[in-house]
This record gives structure tokens, sequence and C-alpha cells, in this order.
């Protein structure tokens, strides 16, 4: 691929969840930082069209006193619809969509599907009632899904508020606030008076920019659905948060049940767009059926996604093996979660060569392992039992099956296939263990082991990091860059191309810096 056209991350805003216990004050929250500073700057005062929202905020509040008496009067702006056609955040503000749906439904459902909607969260403990058990939920959600968060303590302006208190209380919940020997960040803040937000938001700011959130403007648009319903005159009205991509009106978009054209995109203030770039919401009118809240979408041709199961075998007909795809065979217990299981594995990710060999009701029978044998399958089973033959003809052929009546398993299964598939299809892959020279992005010096395949000079790679600290290899790793290998050297001497568990060193030109840890990969 000529450099010229190498992805180019670029910085996007964060999408933010408040989260707490019931009564601590999110929604008065909420409502103070999307109206502050609003109502007089939009002609006609504002109407936000779907459950999220936009604001902007300066870059360095003028004080960073902290705690509930400091804090300095709120400056935060939604933003206008006149600036939201191209933009980007200029060295004064910075921007935050804030995910404001009801109830926050939309957010634990789509935790619970495994997606990761919001970059950041801000857990609100009231000041004078502390950690309550809705609290400690939330505590456990966003670790568990390892969501950045910082703690604004509320209802400050309340004379029983005790910041040092709900402090303690955090504490001895195993959060580790600043100051309790943790990391934490938290500030008081008023709701009624305004009191700190603007230093929680620049806290919000802070912890994002940590995440080093990125998005590539050519990338296929994905985001997940915040609200969807049906509009008696403009038919279905789905809420989108974008997570990757530029979305552009015309294009096509599909979530695992529902497909259409996004043939109207209106920003949050319910103005009609062009476009719309990663980290904001939109309202999307096109949809055929009605979307489910938490799905992801895509946006791309859908006519491409169809053709995947045209690998599917007429009866009677031979099945072709697929080296270079991941070849499945879909089993369920009935017709409806059959089909709901095809449109899910099929719609999972566009850019994976998928096969879908055989899809059928019923158990796992031994003609299906048979099956999977003579076309190099695995098998996908959705509230399905595999029978007793079918499982010892598959141990010992070594056939994977999985069977699970939880979608979200076995979709976890087939990502974890295709990043095996990744690796048997990569032409050579090497680890970067040592960065030698970064002085020119152009001529980046790295040193690593060739862990798959063989690398070779003069190719283009993919840079893949981990997304997590404790990512183990292969898994939660994200592409972040392209590069092309300019000189490649093993003991010191120059080589054409350096084959497995050898050490290498490579100069390389790319646009991103290369990091210890990342995965050169060569696919072509
Ligand atoms: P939620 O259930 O977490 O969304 O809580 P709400 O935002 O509905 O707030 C619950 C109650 O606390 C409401 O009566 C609010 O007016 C009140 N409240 C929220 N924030 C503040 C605050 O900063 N100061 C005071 N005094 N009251 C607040």
């Amino acid at each position: 691929m000529p450099i010229d056209t190498e992805q180019k991350l670029k910085t996007r805003q964060p999408i933010v969840v408040v989260v707490g216990h019931v009564d601590h004050g999110k929604t008065t929250l909420l409502d103070y930082i999307r109206k502050t500073g609003v109502a007089e700057k939009e002609a006609g005062g504002i109407t936000q069209a779907v459950g999220a929202y936009e604001v902007e905020v300066p870059q360095e509040p003028k004080s960073r006193e902290s705690g509930a008496n400091g804090g300095t009067p709120h400056d935060v702006r939604a933003i206008g619809s006149e600036t939201q056609a191209r933009r980007s955040d200029s060295a004064q503000t910075r921007r935050i969509t804030f995910i404001d749906t009801p109830g926050h439904e939309a957010f634990s459902k789509m935790r619970s599907r495994g997606a990761e909607v919001a970059d950041v969260a801000i857990l609100v403990v009231a000041g004078d009632e502390g950690v309550k058990p809705q609290t400690l939920e939330a505590i456990k959600t966003l670790e568990s899904s390892k969501t950045p968060y910082v703690v604004a303590i509320t209802k400050m302006d309340k004379p029983g508020a005790d910041i040092e208190k709900v402090k303690a209380d955090l504490a001895a919940n195993n959060v580790s606030v600043e100051g309790y020997g943790g990391n934490i960040s938290f500030h008081g803040v008023s709701a009624k008076t305004g009191e700190g937000i603007d230093n929680l938001l620049e806290l919000v700011i802070l912890t994002a920019e940590l995440e080093h959130l990125g998005y590539n403007p050519d990338a296929t648009p994905k985001g997940y659905v915040l609200e969807a319903k049906m509009n008696k005159n403009r038919g279905t009205e789905a809420t989108i948060i974008l997570k990757d991509g530029v979305l552009r009106r015309g294009d096509d978009v599909a979530t695992p049940s529902a497909k259409g054209k996004a043939k109207i995109l209106e920003n949050f203030l319910g103005k009609a767009v062009e476009e719309l770039e990663a980290g904001e919401p939109a309202l999307v009118l096109g949809f055929e059926g009605v979307p489910q809240v938490g799905e992801e979408f895509t946006a791309r041709d859908i006519s491409a996604i169809k053709s995947r199961g045209a690998g599917m075998i007429p009866n009677g007909k031979e099945a072709e093996k697929d080296k270079n795809a991941l070849c499945l065979i879909l089993k369920a217990s009935d017709q409806g979660s059959l089909e709901a299981l095809r449109d899910i594995i099929t719609y999972l990710d566009p850019t994976k060569p998928l096969k879908l060999v055989s899809i059928g009701v019923g158990e796992v029978g031994d003609n299906d392992v048979k099956l999977a044998i003579s076309t190099d399958s695995s098998i996908i089973g959705f509230k399905t039992k595999v029978d007793k033959a079918a499982a010892r003809l598959a141990e010992t052929h070594k056939i994977k099956i999985i069977t699970s009546e939880i979608i979200y398993d076995l979709v976890k299964a087939v990502q974890d296939f295709f990043i095996d598939l990744d690796k048997k299809t990569s032409l050579g892959e090497l680890e970067v263990l040592a960065i030698f020279n970064q002085e020119k992005l152009s001529k980046q010096v790295v040193g690593g082991k060739v862990t798959h395949g063989s690398f070779r000079n003069r190719s283009v790679v993919q840079i893949k990091r981990p997304s997590s600290a404790d990512a183990t290899a292969g898994k939660d790793e994200q592409i972040v860059g392209q590069g092309r290998v300019t000189n490649l050297q093993t003991a010191k001497k120059d080589a054409n191309s350096v084959g497995e568990g050898n050490e290498a060193g490579v100069m390389i030109s790319s646009d991103v810096p290369i990091a210890v840890g990342d995965h050169l990969i060569i696919n072509e």
C-alpha cells in the first residue's frame, strides 16, 4: 500500500457517562453541564434531540483549587450548530460528549454486551450521604470493564456534605482516591451553584488524555446504538454514537438486527448535517427496522456483507476449504436463534474474511463434525447441545466446537478465531522489544524478535498495539498505524528477510511513533 494512503489517526473527544446511586445527583449534574450558558447562545434555546450531547471546555480553567469551596465559575458551552460542520479542538478548548440517556439503561445494557461505549465515567457520590449500594455496583462495573473514572462528590452546597468522609468511605471500598494512596481524581461539586464543575470537567479531560483516544478518518465508521424508536412520520430514529471513522449522509448502515441507509443525519441539536466524526453523537434516519439498544453498528456497503453468506453450500454440493477465511458451521436450537446467531456473526467484523460453510437447526451431530473436518471449519452452537458421537469425533480430529446459551460468549469465541486467523494468514510478525532511534518518524530504528513467519525488508507493516496494559499477546490489540520497512538487519548485517525466532533490527518509516510491545505485521 503506498505510503500516502497509510492510516492516519486523529484525536477524538472522549465519550463520558455519569454513574452512581439513585438521587445522588446524576441527572442534575448532567442538566447543569448541558444548560449552562446555552439558552441565550442558541437561537430559540437548546432542544437536545438525542440522548447525548457535546460540550466545549476551556483547556485551562483560571484556577484549580480543590474541594467544593474553591471552584471557579462554571464555564462550559454546548456546541453551537454552526460550529458543528467541521472542526477540531482548538488550543483553548476541548470537547466532551456526554451520554445522557434516562436511567442509563443503555449504558448498563451495553456493558453487558461487552461494548465499550464510554471512554471515561464520572462516578457521582453525594457529599451528604457517601457510598451507597448502587455506588458499589457502579464501581464494580467500572472496574470490571476497566473504564477509567473520576469521582464527583455532589451536593457540596448542603450543610451535611463532608468530602473527607466520602473519601474515607471510598477508600474503605477499595477505591484508591488521591490523598488515600491512589490516583483516582475527585472533586467536590454542586449542581445547584455550579461550584467545582469546571474543575471536574478538567479532570475528565485529563483522564481522557491519558487514554490517547484516537480514530482513523478513513476507517469504516463504527459505533453503538444508544436509543432507537419508530417515529410515525419519520420512520426509525436511531441515536448512535460514533467511535471510529466519519459517518456520511448516504452511507449504508447496519447493526446485527437492522440495516438501512443514513438518509438523514442530525447532530445532537437536531440540525441536519452531512457528516459526523468519531466521538460525536447523532440521530440516524433510514434504518429499515428498529435496531436494538446497545448494538454495534457499522457503515458500509451491505451487499458486501450479504455476499459472505454465499459461502453456504447448497444441499448435496461439495463444500470447499478456504484457507484465507474463517470457516464456520453454525447450529442453534430453533430457527429464530439460528437467524440471530447468523446475523450477529455475519455483521461482527466486516473487515475479516468469513465463510459460513453451513447453518442449521438442531444438535451438533457427527455430520456437522465430518463437514468441519473436510472444510477446516469450527462449529458454533447457540442454545444447543453436542451429541456424544460428534464430541468424540471432534476430539479425535481437533475440531473446535463452542456452544453457549449466551450469544456474547460465542461472539468472543469468534473474535478469538479471527485473531488466530490473522496470525495464520500474516506473512511475518515481529514483536518490538527496544526502540533505538526515534528522532525522525520516517527513520525510526527498533529492535525485536520475529514471532511468526518471515519478516521481509521493504514490506508494508501494520502496527498493532495492546489496548490494555494486561492484554495478552494477540488479544485486545488494535491497529494504530502503518509503516514501511526501509532497512532490515540481523546479526548487524543487512538482510532481505529474517525468519521466525530470530532477532532483527528494523528501520521503519511511519507517522506513528512505535512503542515497545507493538507487533509489526506483514499481511501482503
Ligand atoms: P439522580 O437520581 O442521581 O439522577 O439524582 P437527581 O439528579 O435526580 O437528584 C436527586 C435530588 O437531589 C434532586 O432533588 C436534586 O434537586 C437534588 N440535587 C442534585 N444535585 C444537587 C446539588 O448539587 N445540591 C443540592 N442541594 N441538591 C442537589
